[in-house]
C-alpha cells in the first residue's frame, strides 16, 4: 500500500514524511484491500467489524476506545420521516473517531510518536483522545473561535493546545509551517488513511438496513471527508455487486463559507474560492475544501445536490432534533435545516438517513452569535477611531453587564478571579457572559443591546466613547 498524488499520480511510501505531494497535490492510497461480506467481524462491534478493509497489518493491535455500532434512530419532522444515524455517540462524542481509530492505529504502526494537527474543534479532540490512548504526543491548533468546550477537551486528554486568532485558515497555515519543520502532519483532511475509518458508515448503514443502500444522505460538509466516506463505502459495495445503485448525496454547508454550494449552482467542477463568514456551524466553516472535486463530482454522480442555510434555520433544526430527545451540536443541524428544502425531491416511500455529526455537548452555546453582533454594531455605526480602541471601549460597557450577570450569579458573593481578566478581551467577556446568563436566567442579548446602545450614545454625545463611568 503506498499514498499517490491525486494530481500527478507520484506514489510515496505510508511513512514518508510529506504530507502532501512535491506538486502540492493531496494524498490518496492506492493498493487497499478490498470490501468483502465474507471478511465482516461479526463478533467485533462498529467499525472494526470491517477491520479487514483497512490499511493495518492482522497481526497489529489496533488503538480503540471501546466503538460501537452507531443506532439508527427514526424521527419525523414536518411530516418527513428520516433515519439520524447517531455518529455522537462515538468515544469523543463526533464521527470523527472512526477515521482517527484507523489512522493513530497505522501511525503507531509506523511508529510515530508526535503527531500535529489543525482542526476546529472535533478532529482535534478526537486525534486528543487516540493518541493519548497510544502514548503518543499531540499538538492541536484550533481557531480561537472555536468552541470552549471542544477546546478545553483537546485539553484535557493531554494534547498542547495551540489557538490561532482569525480565521480558520490560519490554523492550517499554522500547521503546516510546523509540519515543514518535520512533525508529523496527521491532518484529517490530508491524510487519507482516515477515510477508511469513515467508509464504515456506509458499511454500517447498509447492514442496519438489511444489506440495502439508503435513497438519500444528508450531512453537514466542511472539507467533506464524511461525505467522501459514505461515497466510497457505498461505491465499494456497488462494485462488490451488494448493492444496485448509490444514494443520493446531499452534502449542506452554511450560507456564510458555501465553496461547494456556490460551484453546485454554478455548474463548476472545482469548490469556488470564497470569504469565510463567521457561522454557529464551525465545523463546516471551511472556504477551501480539499478534495472539493471529487466532492462535487460524487454529488452529480449521485443525482445529488449540494445544499446552504443559513444559522438561524440551522438553530431551529438544531431545536426541532432536541424536541425529539436527540442534542447534537449546530455544525450537525445544517443537515436537518436542509431537510425542509428537500420537500419537493425525497418522495415519501424513500429511506433517507442523516449521520447526528457531533454531540451537544460540544458547543452548548450560541457564542458567534455575540461576537456577530458586536461585529455588526461596530460595522453599522461607521466607527472610524482604530479598531483596538473600540474593543476597549466597547469591553468596558460589555464589562457593565458582565458585573450585571456575576451579581446574578453565587459569584457576587465572592472573589471571582476571572472578573478582571473579563475586560481583557471581547470574546473571553461574550463567553463568560453567555454562560453565566444561560445559567442564571439573564436575557443577555437585550442586556447586550442595552450596553451598546449607551456606548452610542457617549458617542453620539462626545464622538468618543471614553470609558466607561
Ligand atoms: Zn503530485
Amino acid at each position: 500500500m503506498d499514498f499517490q498524488c491525486v494530481l500527478c499520480g507520484k506514489t510515496y511510501a505510508l511513512d514518508t514524511p510529506l504530507w502532501r505531494c512535491e506538486c502540492g497535490g493531496a494524498f490518496d492510497l492506492v493498493g487497499a484491500p478490498l470490501f468483502d461480506p465474507q471478511t465482516v467481524d461479526a463478533s467485533a462491534s462498529g467499525l472494526w467489524r470491517y477491520r479487514a478493509t483497512f490499511p493495518l497489518a492482522e497481526q497489529l493491535t489496533p488503538v480503540a476506545l471501546g466503538e460501537v455500532t452507531t443506532p439508527l434512530v427514526e424521527v419525523e419532522l414536518e411530516g418527513l420521516r428520516f433515519y439520524c444515524k447517531v455518529e455522537y455517540l462515538a468515544p469523543t462524542g463526533s464521527f470523527k473517531d472512526r477515521g482517527t481509530a484507523v489512522l493513530v492505529s497505522v501511525l503507531r504502526a509506523l511508529g510515530v510518536q508526535k503527531v500535529v494537527e489543525d482542526s476546529s474543534g472535533n478532529a482535534g479532540a478526537s486525534l486528543a483522545a487516540y493518541t493519548a490512548r497510544a502514548g503518543m504526543e499531540c499538538t492541536v491548533f484550533v481557531p480561537a473561535h472555536a468552541s470552549p468546550a471542544k477546546q478545553a477537551q483537546i485539553a484535557a486528554f493531554g494534547a498542547r493546545l495551540v489557538p490561532v486568532p482569525g480565521p480558520r485558515e490560519n490554523a492550517a497555515r499554522a500547521v503546516q509551517k510546523v509540519a515543514a519543520e518535520g512533525a508529523y502532519y496527521a491532518s484529517h483532511y490530508y491524510n487519507p488513511l482516515g477515510l477508511f475509518g469513515l467508509k464504515t458508515v456506509a458499511y454500517e448503514i447498509w447492514e442496519q438496513l438489511g444489506r440495502r443502500a439508503p435513497d438519500n444522505v444528508v450531512l453537514p460538509a466542511g472539507h467533506g471527508t464524511l461525505m467522501l466516506g459514505i461515497y466510497r463505502g457505498f461505491r465499494d459495495l456497488k462494485e462488490a455487486g451488494l448493492i444496485a445503485r448509490l444514494p443520493r448525496l446531499f452534502p449542506v454547508q452554511a450560507q456564510a463559507c458555501a465553496p461547494l454550494y456556490e460551484a453546485f449552482v454554478r455548474g463548476s467542477v472545482e469548490p469556488v474560492i470564497v470569504e469565510e463568514g463567521a457561522t454557529v456551524a464551525e465545523g463546516v466553516r471551511i472556504s477551501r475544501p480539499l478534495r472539493g472535486r471529487e466532492i462535487l463530482d460524487a454529488v452529480r454522480e449521485t443525482k445529488g445536490r449540494v445544499l446552504a442555510v443559513s444559522d438561524e434555520e440551522t438553530l431551529a433544526g438544531r431545536a426541532a432534533l432536541a424536541r425529539r430527545g436527540l442534542y447534537i451540536e449546530p455544525t450537525s443541524a445544517v443537515a436537518i435545516a436542509a431537510l425542509s428544502h428537500l420537500r419537493s425531491v425525497i418522495r415519501a416511500h424513500e429511506v433517507t438517513v442523516v449521520p447526528l455529526t457531533g454531540s451537544g455537548f460540544k458547543s452548548p452555546l450560541h457564542q458567534p452569535r455575540f461576537q456577530e453582533v458586536v461585529r455588526d454594531f461596530v460595522r453599522t455605526h461607521e466607527l472610524h477611531h482604530p479598531p483596538e480602541t473600540h474593543a476597549l471601549d466597547l469591553v468596558s460597557e460589555v464589562g457593565e453587564v458582565a458585573k450585571e450577570v456575576l451579581r446574578a450569579t453565587d459569584y457576587g458573593g465572592r472573589p471571582f478571579a476571572a472578573t478582571s481578566e473579563l475586560a481583557d478581551e471581547l470574546g473571553d467577556v461574550l463567553y463568560a457572559l453567555a454562560a453565566l446568563s444561560d445559567s442564571c436566567g439573564v436575557d443577555l442579548e437585550r442586556a447586550l443591546e442595552e450596553a451598546l446602545r449607551k456606548y452610542e450614545a457617549r458617542l453620539g454625545a462626545t464622538g468618543h466613547a471614553g470609558s466607561a463611568g
